[in-house]
């Protein structure tokens, strides 16, 4: 029997361990299992240089609990070790390095530290005692048994074991306890060794026999040593990309189509993209992608490796050229990790300007689809912007598709205005929108129907990159100011004509919202009376409720702004109307006003050029008197004015309209609207 001192100058490792690892424990597994697992492929690679002649057999990694010994047992039949390796593996290398990455680690977050893959020796973050009983490939060498308690110090003596390979022996610590249970222990088999290269048996298969589940002589295999990735594309078919896809993710859609990533220079990486069918809430659908090493997987969390429109979609990436055991800020900086990003960005790319060229059918109906990530990669990526431009599509109103380039070419015609700026007109709602894309339509023009999660910002992206050219939502102005051909014809209506009408619409329009109120010949077929929120607005409002950091414009009441249409025959029916029925009135009101007013402009004249102080008290007196008089004479025509449109059904009548056409009528006010058209036909 030999004894000794481990070369490790930190007194007990043992502590050590479990106090800078204490998050992610159940790694040990995942480390012992890849240390079987590559001690197997050591013995197939000198068998294959045929320095190993003897019988592979079966090379089934068995992992087995003992509840009663509470052990868990890791066995191989790989290599081995003979008692110098074990000298130099187990006791040199392994400790000094864990005592390097101590060194330069201990002032660092246990988060960084969680992924930092200790080997052999995070299985003592889960056990106080740890076992290698081992026998080395190689003919007539002895088997040999180390212990150790975590302690520097280590025993090795001789042993029997009847074959080579390896068993690594856990003592399962009583805080771990977990480790000795067979769903725990069957669930990290599951997250961290489902795609080994080397057959993983835990447990027996089990049968239903008199109605119990019983084990059968049989081992089960936990894992799927070729899995899809590992293959050549020309070895797979479609299906079996399927297949896997349903193999990662059991309960979800079926996928668009997938990408075989196959790269050996200049890194290695294999691995499996699949446009999974995006639905509206990002977050919900990112990091999904698994990151193994080797067949060992490493995480599911794939930020900074590649770009983040990416982490929309699904599958894996297998790179052992990943520097997996450091910190996330480190892994940005790698020069090879900024390299599979951008060769990854684009073979994505590839692929869907692929689909694109070959089956543009396949791809508008997929476009729904796929609109959110490619719009995503176009925000946030430069670089795939200027793939995708070719291949990113609009959809216009009556849901055909087209690429930027070819819907230019459709407006470039007619959609200019006289500023010779392209205008794209488009809508957020075809239902609620309607009567817009209608009268857009009926002046020839396209409408686009941007009614994506993301399009209030990629408007914003579109307009920085397209030239001479911006988006209008329909419904933000008339479709004349929209797309402005001609200087706009002001109402022919004469200015105090406007201000009688103005109060008699006010009156009628909704509280709660600002409403500015004009007037404009926009010729007898167009509507009598729109409503519509500036683009500006608009979008500021758009922008903050997507948290988007303009609160300020959060927080502002509705503004719109309504254009009376002065040409059209029912506003000129209701001027009419107002002058017949309430011109007396007004007249009378008028006659009042109008001394006064005379009076009070008078005085303003001959104080014109005094200073406020300059101005003797007694004229002040009068001013303020006959101001005083003045508003409250102005106040009691708007009062007549108000109370005049509140009863006339023509005035009601176009503003529920207007209101109507903007899906802004609703409630008590929509019934009320019902019924009173009733009553006008009835009539
Ligand atoms: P690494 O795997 O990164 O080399 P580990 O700490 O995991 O570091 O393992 C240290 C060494 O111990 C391995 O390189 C290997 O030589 C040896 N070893 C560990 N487990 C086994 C095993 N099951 N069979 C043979 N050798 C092993
Ligand atoms: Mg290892």
């Amino acid at each position: 029997m030999q004894q000794g001192t481990i070369g490790v100058t930190t007194e007990n490792i043992f502590p050590i361990i479990k106090k800078f690892l204490y998050s992610d424990h159940e790694i040990f597994l995942r480390e012992v299992i890849a240390n079987a697992v590559d001690a197997t492929q050591k013995l197939k690679t000198l068998a294959s240089t045929g320095e190993f002649q003897g019988e592979m057999g079966d090379t089934s990694i068995r992992v087995g609990l003992n509840p009663k010994k509470k052990t868990l047992t890791i066995s191989d039949r790989g290599c081995g070790m003979t008692a110098e390796e074990v000298q130099k593996y187990i006791n040199q290398i392994a400790f000094s390095s864990a005592g390097e990455f101590l060194e330069k680690y201990k002032n660092q977050s246990n988060a960084i530290i969680g992924h930092f893959g200790l080997g052999f020796y995070s299985s003592f973050m889960v056990a106080h005692k740890v076992e290698i009983i081992t026998r080395s490939w190689q003919e007539g060498t002895q088997a040999v048994h180390w212990s150790c308690d975590g302690s520097p110090q280590y025993t090795l003596e001789e042993a029997t074991r009847e074959d080579r390979g390896t068993d690594i022996i856990l003592h399962i610590d009583e805080d771990s306890k977990e480790f000795l249970e067979e769903n725990r222990v069957s669930e990290l088999l599951r997250k961290y060794c489902r795609f080994l290269p080397v057959p993983i048996a835990f447990g027996k298969e089990k049968e239903w026999k008199d109605g119990k589940q019983v084990d059968t002589d049989k081992d089960r295999i936990i894992n799927n040593t070729t899995p899809a990735w590992t293959l050549k594309p020309t070895e797979l078919k479609e299906e079996d990309y399927d297949q896997f896809y349903r193999e990662l993710y059991p309960m979800a859609e079926d996928p668009q189509f997938h990408i075989h990533l196959n790269v050996d220079y200049p890194f290695n990486l294999t691995g499996i993209l699949y446009f999974p069918k995006i639905k509206s809430n990002l977050e919900v659908q990112k990091n999904k992608i698994q990151l193994y090493c080797n067949q060992v997987f490493v995480t599911d969390s794939v930020e900074g490796i590649v770009p983040d429109f990416m982490t929309l979609l699904h599958g894996v990436i297998d790179s052992p050229d990943i520097p997996l055991n450091v910190s996330r800020s480190y892994l940005q900086s790698d020069s090879n990790v900024k390299k599979i990003s951008s060769h990854i960005t684009k073979k994505v790319a590839d692929r869907l300007e692929e689909i694109f060229k070959n089956d543009r059918k396949e791809y508008e109906q997929k476009w729904d689809h796929l609109k959110l990530f490619i719009e995503y990669g176009m925000l946030t990526e430069e670089k795939f912007y200027d793939r995708a431009e070719k291949f990113a599509l609009f959809k216009n109103s009556d849901q055909k598709y087209f690429t930027f380039e070819e819907y230019k070419t459709l407006i470039e015609a007619n959609q200019k205005d006289k500023n010779d700026k392209l205008v794209y007109l488009y809508a957020t709602d075809a239902v609620t929108q309607y009567s817009f894309i209608e009268t857009a339509r009926s002046k020839g023009y396209d409408v686009l129907l941007m009614d994506g999660h993301l399009d209030v910002h990629f408007i914003n992206h579109l307009e920085t990159k397209f030239k001479d050219s911006h988006f209008a939502r329909v419904d933000a102005d008339v479709m004349e100011r929209l797309i402005q051909k001609e200087d706009i014809r002001p109402s022919s209506l004469p200015a105090e004509k406007q201000e009688e009408l103005k109060p008699v619409l006010e009156s009628l329009l909704p509280e709660g919202a600002n409403f500015f109120v004009t007037f404009e010949d926009l010729g007898p077929a167009a509507q009598p009376m729109i409503i519509t929120q500036s683009e500006f607005m608009r979008r500021m409002k758009d922008m903050s409720a997507l948290g988007g950091g303009m609160n300020f414009y959060g927080e502002l009441p509705d503004s719109y702004s309504v254009v009376v249409n002065s040409e059209h025959p029912l506003v000129q029916r209701l001027q009419q109307q107002k002058e017949s029925e309430l011109s007396e009135a007004i007249a009378a009101l008028n006659q009042s006003l109008s001394p006064v007013s005379q009076e009070l402009d008078k005085l303003r004249e001959t104080t014109k050029d005094k200073k406020e102080e300059e101005i003797e008290q007694a004229v002040k007196d009068q001013r303020a008197e006959l101001q005083q008089k003045e508003e409250e004479l102005k106040n009691r025509k708007k009062a007549t004015l108000q109370e005049y449109g509140r009863e006339n059904k023509l005035a009601r009548q176009l503003v529920d309209l207007a209101l109507l056409s903007n899906n802004m009528l609703k409630g008590e006010s929509l019934s009320a609207f019902v019924r009173r058209s009733i009553e006008i036909m009835e009539k």
